[in-house]
Order: C-alpha cells, then sequence, then structure tokens
C-alpha cells in the first residue's frame, strides 16, 4: 500500500527559519503563497513585471525578480507553466541556487523528462496538490484541505522528506491526505489521467454524444441538458459515494442501461487508444511533442483550441447558462 501522511505527521518546525519562494503567481502560485502564509511561513513571490507581479503585491506580498527570489530563498517552490519552467530555471534560477536549497515542483515534468538537471547540492522534491488552485485556497480558507502527493528526487541536506512534508502542511494538504509517490509515477499517471479521462476523455464523450443526438435531428438545447449539463449532477454522486452511491441515485431504467451500454461505447477500441496514449508518455514521445509545440508558437494547439470554442456546443451552452441562476456573477 502506499505511504500516506496526516496532520501529526508533518513536523512544521523544520521550516522555522527558512525562507520560501514561490515563482510564479498564477493559479498554484497564488493559493499555495496564501496558504503558507497564514500558516506562519516566510513567502516571498518571484515573478516578471506584469499581471501577476502586481496581484501578488495587491496580496500584501514581497515580489523580486526571479533571480532576486531564488537568490533569497532556502525553499524554491516552481509553479511557472511548466512549458516555460527549463528557460527560467537556466537563465534566472539555477546560477543563483545556493547549496542546500530545497527545489520544489508541483509537478514532474520538467525533472522526470530532464528538462532541468539540477546540481547534486540541493534537494529536489515535489508537492502537488490534486486540484486546482483556487480550490487549494478556497479548503483551506474553510479549515480544510486538497490532499497532495510528494516525492523525493534528490536529497543533498537528508532534509528533503521532511521539507516536503512541512510544506504539504502549510498548504493544508496534511488535513485531507499526503500520499508519497515518484517524480515518474506522478508525471505518467497525471498526464494520462488528464489526456485519456479527465479533461481529453469527458470532452471528447461529451462531443459524441452532443453531436450524435443532433446528427438525428434533436434539438441542440436537449442535448446540451442531457450530455453536459447532467454530467456535474451525476459526477458529484460518483465523488461523493462511488458507482454504487451513483446507482443508488438514478432508476433501475437508467442503471440497466449504464451497465449495458456504456462498455461499448467505451469498448476495445477505447482501451487500445489508451494504452496507446500510455506508452506515449512512457517513452517521452509525448514530452517531446509538447516541447517541439511550444517552440514553434503552438499551431496546433491554437488550431485545435480555436475548433473547440466555436463548435455548437459552447454557443448553445453559452445561451443557456446566461440565465440559470447558478451561473450568474
Ligand atoms: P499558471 O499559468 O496559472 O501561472 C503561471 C505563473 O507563472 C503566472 O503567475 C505567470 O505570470 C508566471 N510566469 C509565466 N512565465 C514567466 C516567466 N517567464 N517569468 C516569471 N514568471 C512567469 O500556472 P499553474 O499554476 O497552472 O501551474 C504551475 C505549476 O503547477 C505547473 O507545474 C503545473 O503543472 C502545476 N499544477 C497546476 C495545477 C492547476 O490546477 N493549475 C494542479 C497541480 C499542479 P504572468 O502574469 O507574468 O504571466
Ligand atoms: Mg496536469
Ligand atoms: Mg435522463
Amino acid at each position: 500500500m502506499v505511504q500516506k501522511y496526516y496532520e501529526s505527521d508533518a513536523d512544521p518546525r523544520i521550516l522555522d527559519g527558512r525562507t520560501i519562494a514561490v515563482i510564479g503567481y498564477g493559479s498554484q502560485g497564488r493559493g499555495q503563497a496564501l496558504n503558507l502564509r497564514d500558516s506562519g511561513c516566510r513567502v516571498i513571490i518571484g515573478l516578471r513585471p506584469g499581471n501577476s507581479w502586481q496581484r501578488a503585491s495587491e496580496d500584501g506580498f514581497e515580489v523580486y525578480p526571479v533571480a532576486e527570489a531564488a537568490r533569497r530563498a532556502d525553499v524554491v517552490q516552481i509553479l511557472l507553466p511548466d512549458e516555460n519552467q527549463a528557460a527560467v530555471y537556466r537563465a534566472e534560477i539555477s546560477p543563483n541556487l545556493k547549496e542546500n536549497t530545497c527545489l520544489m515542483f508541483s509537478h514532474g515534468f520538467n525533472i522526470h523528462y530532464g528538462q532541468i538537471v539540477p546540481p547534486p547540492t540541493v534537494d529536489v522534491v515535489m508537492v502537488a496538490p490534486k486540484g486546482p488552485g483556487h480550490m487549494v485556497r478556497r479548503m483551506y480558507e474553510e479549515g480544510k484541505g486538497v490532499p497532495a502527493l510528494i516525492a523525493v528526487q534528490q536529497d543533498a541536506t537528508g532534509d528533503a522528506h521532511a521539507i516536503a512534508l512541512a510544506y504539504a502542511r502549510g498548504i493544508g494538504a496534511t488535513r485531507a491526505v499526503v500520499l508519497e509517490t515518484t517524480f515518474a509515477e506522478e508525471t505518467e499517471t497525471d498526464l494520462f489521467g488528464e489526456q485519456a479521462v479527465l479533461c481529453g476523455g469527458v470532452t471528447s464523450l461529451i462531443k459524441a454524444g452532443f453531436e450524435t443526438l443532433v446528427n438525428a435531428g434533436y434539438a441542440p438545447e436537449m442535448a446540451y441538458l442531457e450530455v453536459l449539463h447532467e454530467m456535474k449532477l451525476i459526477v458529484d454522486l460518483i465523488y461523493e459515494g462511488g458507482f454504487t452511491k451513483m446507482r443508488d441515485s438514478i432508476s433501475n431504467t437508467a442503471q440497466y442501461g449504464d451497465l449495458t451500454r456504456g462498455p461499448r461505447v467505451i469498448g476495445p477500441e477505447a482501451y487500445a487508444a489508451m494504452e496507446e496514449i500510455l506508452e506515449e508518455i512512457q517513452s517521452g514521445e509525448f514530452a517531446r511533442e509538447w516541447m517541439l509545440e511550444n517552440l514553434v508558437n503552438r499551431p496546433v494547439f491554437n488550431a485545435l483550441t480555436k475548433a473547440d470554442e466555436e463548435h455548437l456546443i459552447e454557443q448553445v451552452g453559452a445561451e443557456i447558462r446566461r440565465f440559470m441562476p447558478q451561473f450568474q456573477k
């Protein structure tokens, strides 16, 4: 079984007297930095001039250029977009890293695929919340936490694991649960999850169902409510109590259809595609493709994003949501 940690397993005192530089103040940067500060940690922010800099200053943080923040820090948590991390690391962080610094990530991509190769004189750890940054913040404010993964890639000081655990406690994760993993396992499962199930799988499933109904002549608004709007209600039940709780709430007719038709939709072809996608992640082929895509200014990323933004389901959805009270600002 995987090793689990809770609040009492983490000793926050290991962070006493250490300055944590959070590099980047986007989704994860903001959530993690605010929680750490409220937990009593000393936090500074490293950025370039721009919107995030402004926001971090307004939130009351000391903000420095990335190089200066790295120079001042004992723990450097890199929360830049994954595709920018290697360039910023080479130019601004690496020349300023003191010996015995704890270099930290919330996703293993750059270490696992060798885009960043830290010197042997620093710790290399991961604290990866399993949820978006605004949830990391909201749950903390409610006295709860978003679960997180921790991993130690390199332990130069002997303190790497204790620092990772104390940091996880500082962002509130030990209030939920912290699981021990490796950079390889986190990176590969995270990429697979978002590609095959959470993001890619779900949007493709919704789109396929929507197009099937609309092509058969049903009203797009009906199709939208049926295959997109209701998705959340079903997923919430699964989240709360697994398939069993969901099936307790739906009709017997729905349950019979679920059990007998679902496996036809996600059949042998889908399993084969999932295996192929996982192999591309494990072999580094996906990482190479995504890094090269960024080098040429993302032609595929931009074209596919635009095509989906213009899809009928997005237009119909915007119109329907306009009058639903739960979506009013
Ligand atoms: P965001 O895109 O939300 O934020 C990126 C931040 O980096 C912004 O503040 C941006 O500032 C800053 N930035 C970008 N380029 C530079 C640069 N060259 N120099 C200085 N600052 C720069 O990132 P996320 O929070 O989504 O992701 C951060 C990490 O967290 C990634 O490793 C990701 O995989 C991981 N993660 C993300 C999750 C999520 O839900 N978002 C969940 C779990 C892990 P500016 O305003 O100047 O552009
Ligand atoms: Mg991810
Ligand atoms: Mg129904």
